[in-house]
C-alpha cells in the first residue's frame, strides 16, 4: 500500500529508535498507553509487547483494518479516528488513571496535537512524541532564545519538555524532508502554583506572541487592552515598557496576568482547578 504523503506519512524503520522510544515511556507494565497515528505499525508492535494494553487512533481507513486484523484485541483497540477529535477525558475515565501516550507525529498537525493534549491534560501523565526537529526546539526552548514562543509557554505550563534524541531523514520510508526529534513532556500543569487561570493565561500568551516584531505592549493594545492599562500592568510586573514577549520567562508572564487582572483587564473567566489527579 503506498504512502499518503498527505497523511504525513513517513514510517518509521530504524529499530534503535523504536525501542528508545518505548523504553522513554517508562514502565507501563500495567498501564494503558494512546498511540497516535500508528500507521504500519512500526512502534505499536513494540508498545504491544511493554504496556498492558494499548490504543491505536489511526485516520487512514485502510492501515486502521490492516492495525485490526494484526492485533488482537485484548493487546490493542484501534480508533479510526482523527486524533484531534480523540476523547483522551474519556479514554483515561474508562482505565481509571491518567494516560501514558506515544506518536510518531503526522507533521502537518504537530501544533493542533500538541494544543489538544495541553488542553486534555488532566486526563495525561506522560507523552514521547517525535515530530520535525524544528518543533520540538520551539517546544523545549526556554526564554531568551530564537525558539521561544507561544508553542514553548504553552506547553511547558502544561509540564517540563525534555529533547531526547534526534534521527536523520533515512529513518523513515519514504524519507521525509526534515531531521526529527522525539520529546517527552510530563504533565504537571503549573497554573495553580503560579496563582494564574488557565483559559485567560493562554489567551495573553497569545496576545502577547501575536506578532513577533511588535513589542509586547503594542501586541497587548492590539488586543483591546487599553494604553494605561498596558504601561501600569508592564511597571507593576516589573516589565521594560520596550519589551518583547520572547524575553518573558513563565514566571513574568504569571506576574504580566496578574498585574492585567489588577487593571481588570484577563479577567478569569474560570476558578483555576487544580489536575484531576
Ligand atoms: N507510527 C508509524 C510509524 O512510526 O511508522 C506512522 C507514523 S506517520 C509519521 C503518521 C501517522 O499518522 C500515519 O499513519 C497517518 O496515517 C496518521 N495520521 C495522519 N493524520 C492523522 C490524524 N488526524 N489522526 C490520526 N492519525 C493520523
Amino acid at each position: 500500500m503506498p504512502s499518503k504523503p498527505k497523511l504525513g506519512q513517513n514510517f518509521l524503520h530504524d529499530e534503535t529508535a523504536i525501542r528508545r522510544i518505548v523504553a522513554a515511556l517508562g514502565d507501563c507494565s500495567r498501564s494503558t498507553v494512546v498511540e497516535i497515528g500508528p500507521g504500519r505499525g512500526a512502534v505499536t508492535r513494540a508498545l504491544t509487547q511493554a504496556a498492558a494494553h494499548v490504543i491505536a487512533v489511526e485516520l487512514d481507513t485502510e492501515l486502521a483494518a490492516r492495525l485490526r486484523e494484526e492485533f488482537p484485541p485484548e493487546r490493542l483497540t484501534v480508533v479510526h479516528q482523527d486524533v484531534l477529535e480523540f476523547n483522551f477525558a474519556a479514554a483515561a475515565a474508562s482505565t481509571g488513571e491518567p494516560l501514558a501516550v506515544v506518536g510518531n507525529l503526522p507533521y502537518y498537525i504537530t501544533s493542533p496535537i500538541l494544543l489538544r493534549l495541553a488542553a486534555c491534560h488532566a486526563a495525561l501523565d506522560r507523552a514521547v512524541l517525535m515530530m520535525q526537529r524544528e518543533v520540538a526546539e520551539r517546544v523545549a526552548a526556554g526564554p531568551g532564545s530564537r525558539d521561544y514562543g507561544l508553542l514553548s509557554v504553552t506547553a511547558q505550563m502544561h509540564g517540563p519538555v525534555q529533547q531526547l534524541f534526534t534521527l536523520p531523514p533515512g529513518a523513515f520510508s519514504p524519507p521525509p524532508d526534515v531531521h526529527s526529534t522525539v520529546i517527552r513532556w510530563r504533565f504537571a500543569p503549573r497554573f495553580t502554583e503560579l496563582g494564574v487561570d488557565e483559559l485567560s493565561f493562554l489567551e495573553l500568551v497569545r496576545s502577547a506572541f501575536a506578532q513577533k516584531r511588535k513589542t509586547l505592549a503594542n501586541n497587548l493594545r492590539a488586543a483591546g487592552v487599553a494604553q494605561d492599562a498596558v504601561a501600569l500592568g508592564l511597571e507593576l510586573a516589573g516589565i521594560d515598557a520596550q519589551a518583547r514577549a520572547e524575553a518573558l520567562s513563565i514566571e513574568i508572564f504569571a506576574d504580566l496576568w496578574k498585574a492585567l487582572r489588577a487593571t481588570a483587564h484577563f479577567e478569569p473567566q474560570h476558578a483555576p482547578s487544580p489536575k484531576a489527579h
